[in-house]
């Protein structure tokens, strides 16, 4: 875990087998709970080995941009690794500790910076999705692990279907 001396409210993850979460003092403005939901974030990340999919997602795009799913892989991959972080932190920290803690760093990252009209309406999706996941409680508790497992396997499986993809239009092609 690395602290850097930065007002601004961001934290990102480094992948590898020593990954690392580094954070900026900027966070010291969320409330405790919602500085944990933005730590396990990155730390789901780590875990998720998120870092490899993404460059695998954008391995493929360089390598093969006139392949439409490789393109538009890469970009989704990326997407889908945010929901799965966000899920696995909601399920550490509590959905509305995550909830917060996006709205709160969206809001000051708006202020300190140009805004940039995709970013926030990502901001948006992550938390209308996060807003339709099932709250862990008795009655929904057996279901919960199998629906975290399957979104975290999302981005794996659509790098397997786009590396299958590849594999048969070589085939058919030659
Ligand atoms: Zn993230």
């Amino acid at each position: 875990m690395v602290w850097l001396r930065e007002n601004s409210c961001a934290a990102y993850s480094i992948g590898g087998r020593n990954g690392a979460v580094v954070a900026s003092e900027g966070l010291s403005v969320l409330a405790p709970r919602e500085r944990h939901a933005v730590l396990a974030h990155e730390y789901a990340h780590i875990r998720g080995r998120h870092h490899v999919l993404v460059m695998f997602g954008a391995a493929l795009a360089a390598a093969l941009p006139f392949v439409p799913l490789c393109r538009q892989g890469a970009i989704w991959v990326r997407v889908l690794v945010e929901l799965a972080a966000d899920r696995r932190a909601a399920q550490a920290c509590g959905h509305d500790a995550v909830r917060d803690a996006l709205i709160r760093c969206s809001a000051q990252g708006a202020r300190s910076s140009a805004p940039e009209p995709s970013s926030h309406r990502f901001v948006d999706d992550r938390l209308r999705w996060l807003g339709r996941a099932p709250r862990p409680g008795r009655s929904r508790r057996v279901l919960a692990y199998p629906l975290a497992l399957t979104v975290s396997a999302l981005p794996a499986l659509l790098a397997g279907v786009s590396v299958m993809g590849i594999v048969a239009a070589s085939c058919l092609t030659v």
